[in-house]
């Protein structure tokens, strides 16, 4: 990526074939499938690249087991098709981006010799309809073989545990991955830029777009050929800004997330809950060092403030706890996350948790404008696949092959597990750093690192006990358009999620940093290191969780 100012410019007055109009997954990958195909594309974001739903996800790439029991009972093909689709994809999405993604074990403890039998069934028909996508077959684990992989397992009444294989990912990476990937295709993109009107034609067919850079508050326009709306939870209203009279199409869920120390909870594999009080599952997974657990699914309308609530973390441990040995509190959490779901509304449908994950993509025939709606994380790019062949059609322009099937994304080409070691030989750091900047950035690591003979602090941590450096607020600012602390700490580094103590620790570190690159005033400076700690100390207060709780995780 170029560095933001730099792209402004790129960006401003001209004209591309095509404006992508989102930059999370979905908008993501349509840029980078659109951009491949020789289709000169822009990427406009409003906020920051993975800034909504995005960054907020589960951190699954999978089929959904939940999916198939649905798909079985109700003997829904719909359910059915978003389930195989799915499993295809998680092997591309877990090959395309080797440092952003591991296979992972889910082990389901039973604690009845009765569901032992029904999950062994079902997760056998998940491996089926997977075929050649299947990452390890699913077994039985005896009381034993359970409790050495998850120690701090509830043993009362417990038989086993059924295992079965997913993957997990770095949802933020990934997806700055695929613009970073997008914008070595020779693609542009800018993010905190947000479209606030059309540009039409003398027919009345959208021909553009009007910007507002969210950091100057200045306009500017851009023009385009095609339009894709890839704008998730929010899709109507950019729908309805094409055409007032559509009707609303899109039912957002929200889903909430705590961590907790691994160490409550100590396991290389994932839990999963299999029934909570309204009929879903819960996850409870390593992640980066702490134990992610999530999620609910609750309806919400737009502008509902997306922040983990205090009732939101009473269900969550409510569910948890009978199955941990010792019981969490909720002053053992570290930090949350909460988010969107895009789901699309069907006639029949009542729970959002009854719709079908499967994506639509709508041409509005009065303006023009594509819309990509719903959809998961782990089908984003078979969803812009098909959303870039509506957009050739729009273009008149001959159907090309998709390339991004096997396209290994920026920093994955030649990535091995042990490639942090090459880092540690020539660079004054330690392993656990090495390890985390492989884990962020692959093979592009040496270019963080390298950063260190320009300024050898740069090598020095943020913080004391995480293992990020300073050089990568550096890379964020020049190489990934970090433009807010938030950009830097939630996102490119993942320290907001790690701890939201150390991320308040950590902002004027990296707000000194970022106005040295960006050459901030002092005041300017001042008021983004406030503002940062104060939608912190927000965050803390909605989940009913005390300041000085921050204080001792
Ligand atoms: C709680 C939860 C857990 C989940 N877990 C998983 C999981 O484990 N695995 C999985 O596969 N899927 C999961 N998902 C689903 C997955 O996260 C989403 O399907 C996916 O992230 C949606 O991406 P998107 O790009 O469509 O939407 P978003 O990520 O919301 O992106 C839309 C973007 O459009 C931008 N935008 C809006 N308006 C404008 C405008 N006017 N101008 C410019 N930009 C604009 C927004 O700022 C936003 O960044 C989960 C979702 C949730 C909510």
């Amino acid at each position: 990526m170029r560095a933001r100012s730099e792209e402004l410019k790129n960006v401003s007055g001209e004209h591309f074939d095509l404006c992508v109009i989102g930059g999370g997954a979905t908008g993501a990958a349509c840029a980078l499938d659109a951009q491949l195909r020789g289709i000169r594309t822009v990427l406009l974001e409003a906020r920051d690249f993975a800034g909504a739903t995005s960054s907020a996800a589960t951190k699954i790439i999978h089929g959904g087991v939940r999916y198939l029991e649905e798909a079985i009972k109700g003997a829904d093909l719909q359910e059915y098709h978003v389930l195989v689709r799915a499993l295809h994809e998680r092997v591309r999405m877990l090959e395309n981006a080797p440092h952003l993604t591991r296979k992972l074990e889910f082990l389901v403890p039973t604690y009845h010799w009765i569901d032992v039998a029904y999950l062994d069934v079902g997760l056998k028909i998940y491996d089926w309809l997977a075929g050649p996508g299947r990452i390890s077959p699913s077994k039985y684990l005896s009381h034993d073989e359970t409790v050495k992989r998850m120690p701090e397992l509830n043993r009362e009444g417990l038989v086993g545990s059924v295992a079965y294989a997913d993957g997990q990912f770095d949802d933020a990476r990934y997806n700055i991955t695929l613009v970073q990937t997008f914008t070595e295709a020779g693609g542009n993109a800018l993010n905190h830029a947000k479209v606030t009107d059309f540009l039409r034609d003398s027919n009345g067919q959208l021909a553009g777009v009007v910007v507002s850079d969210e950091l100057t508050h200045a306009t500017f326009s851009v023009n385009a050929n095609a339009l894709v709306n890839a704008t998730g939870p929010v899709a109507d209203s950019i729908r309805q800004l094409a055409t007032p009279s559509a009707h609303k199409r899109m039912r957002p869920s929200k889903g909430a997330h705590i961590l907790l120390p691994l160490d409550i909870f100590p396991t290389e594999d994932a839990l999963l809950i299999p029934k909570t009080e309204d009929g879903r599952v819960l996850f409870a997974l390593p992640w980066g060092g702490r134990l992610l657990v999530g999620t609910t699914d609750e309806e919400v309308t737009a502008g509902t403030e997306l922040v983990v609530t205090k009732e939101e973390v009473g269900y969550l441990l409510r569910h948890l706890n009978p199955y941990l040995a010792h019981h969490a509190s909720p002053d053992d959490i570290v930090s949350g996350f909460a988010g969107a779901r895009p789901l699309v509304g069907s006639h029949d449908a009542g729970d959002t948790k009854k719709l079908a994950r499967d994506d639509v993509i709508e041409v509005d025939p009065l303006s023009g404008l594509i819309s990509i709606m719903g959809g998961k994380w782990t089908t984003h790019r078979a969803m812009a696949e098909d959303t870039i062949d509506r957009v050739e059609e729009s273009l008149g322009r001959p159907r090309t092959e998709c390339e991004t099937r096997n396209y290994v994304l920026f920093g994955g080409k030649d990535f091995t597990d042990d490639c942090w070691k090459n880092l540690t030989c020539r660079h004054p750091i330690s392993d656990h750093t090495a390890r985390h900047l492989v884990a962020k950035f692959g093979k592009a690591a040496q270019d963080v690192v390298a950063l260190g003979s320009e300024d050898r602090s740069l090598s020095d941590p943020i913080v004391e006990g995480y293992p990020a450096i300073r050089a990568e607020v550096i890379y964020a600012v020049r190489r990934e358009m970090a433009a807010t602390i938030e950009d830097v700490l939630a996102r490119r580094i993942g320290l907001q999620l790690y701890s939201w103590r150390m991320a308040v620790e950590a902002a004027p570190v990296v707000g000194s940093l970022m106005a040295r690159e960006l050459h901030w005033s002092t005041s300017a400076t001042e008021a983004a290191i406030r503002n940062y700690v104060e939608k912190i100390h927000h965050l803390l207060d909605a989940a009913g969780l005390s300041h000085a709780n921050a204080q001792t995780n």
